[in-house]
Formats: structure tokens, sequence, C-alpha cells
């Protein structure tokens, strides 16, 4: 299966250049023209690595890939302009896992790229090597949540879920039976620092509801009034 590049870069000619080698090297390709629709791409999921630009409009690079680096460890290689060494050095202590300074020979961007992805698999393997392989459930098991897989399965049926959701899921399953404010789950599954809506947490646990309790017919997820969420066996 071809490995799935998101790219984020708000300059079209040049996004759609390096979309045309990446295609051509055999890369499945998705692209994003700013930091928010570029967000959100990466929070669906299912990509081996990120080029993700730094300045962008919008949201900008770093501030994308630091709610990225909340959810996933995905490879990320920064397009940076030239001489920026304060943003390589942020970018590289916010976690990307390297930087090409523009403008670039696209061999060396295909360099770096494989090089990420080897890391991003190894890094793969090092978790399955540990065999600890981790599964939540809850439901009397009609619900699973495999960790390392990034699978969840109601009554056997696989359930589509973003990263966010999943994490939010992961993190409720994790605490079965105890009672978790808003607080709690917006630290734990958004970062301490977050400052966006703070109905977050509602809204995802209303995403959640409609993939999992209201589609199969269960009750999953309890709310605690004035407290916050709950999953608890019946
Ligand atoms: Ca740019």
């Amino acid at each position: 299966m071809a490995e799935r590049i998101l790219l984020v870069e708000d300059e079209e000619k040049m996004a759609r250049m390096v979309e045309l080698e990446l295609i051509h090297e055999g890369y499945e390709v998705t692209k994003a023209y700013d930091g928010v629709a570029g967000l959100a791409h990466a929070e669906s999921g299912g990509f081996d690595l990120i080029l993700l630009d730094i300045m962008l409009p919008g949201l900008n690079g770093m501030e994308v890939l630091r709610r990225l680096r909340r959810i996933t460890d995905v490879p990320v290689i920064l397009l940076t302009a030239r001489d920026a060494t304060v943003d390589k050095v942020s970018g590289l202590d916010t976690g990307a896992d390297d930087y090409i300074t523009k403008p670039f020979v696209i061999e060396e961007l295909l360099a770096r790229i494989r090089a990420g992805l080897r890391k991003g698999s190894a890094a793969d393997q090092r978790r399955d090597g540990k065999k600890e392989n981790l599964v939540l459930t809850a439901a009397g098991g009609n619900l699973v949540l495999d960790v390392d897989r990034h699978e969840v399965k109601v009554k056997n049926e696989p359930v589509e879920l973003t990263l966010r959701e999943f994490s939010l899921l992961q993190y409720l399953l994790e605490n079965k039976g105890r009672v978790l404010s808003r607080d709690a789950l917006l630290e734990h599954v958004w970062g301490y620092d977050y400052v966006g809506e703070t109905n977050a947490v509602d809204v995802y646990v209303r995403f959640l509801r409609s993939k999992v309790d209201e589609r199969f017919d269960m009750k999953l997820i309890h709310t605690v009034r004035g407290i916050g969420y709950q999953i608890r066996e019946e």
C-alpha cells in the first residue's frame, strides 16, 4: 500500500510541484493550503508523514505542530524559510522530526522523507515489539478499543473515529467507572494549555455518542450533571 503524505503548504504552485514529485515516487498525497485545514486532515489520521510549512495563513505551522503532537507522533518535516534559525530550533523543540530549508532541491526532500518514514516505521515496530498490546473494553466486551492498532470495534463492527475522538474514548475507558470533569478531560485529551472553545468536550462527547451509543443502541457515556462524564458498565 502506498505511503500517505500530508502536504500543508499555502503556496499553491510550490505545493503542486512537490505533489507531482511525490506522486511520481509512488506516494499518496493529500494537500492542504492553510493551517486549519492541515490540522483537520492530520487529526483525521491515516498519514505516514506530514510535510508542514511554517508560514501559513490562519494557524501557523508551529501551532499546528504543537496541537498535533498531543495526539500523534507521526513524523513531521517542517518546511522553513531560508535562515529562519529560530524556527528550526523551536520546531525541533516542539516535536518536529526534521526540517528542510526553502528553496530546496527535490532529491534532498525525498531523502528526508525516506528517512522520516523509516524512523516512523521503526517506532511502530518498537511499539509492536513491546507486545503490551493495550486493549480496553466496555459494554460487557461489546466495545473493544485497541490502542496500538488504533481500532475501535463495537459488536465486532469497526467504528471510524478521528484521532481526537479516539483519544477521548481511550481516556474515558482507561478511567472506566470514574467520573471525569470537563477540565480533566480537556487537560488530558486536548492539553493543559488548550485555549479553544471550552465546550469542546461536550461537542466531542456528542460525536462519540452518535458514532457509538446511538449507532449501536447502547448507553456507554453517561453525563454526570454539573461534573462531567463517565463510562460505566450497565
Ligand atoms: Ca508559506
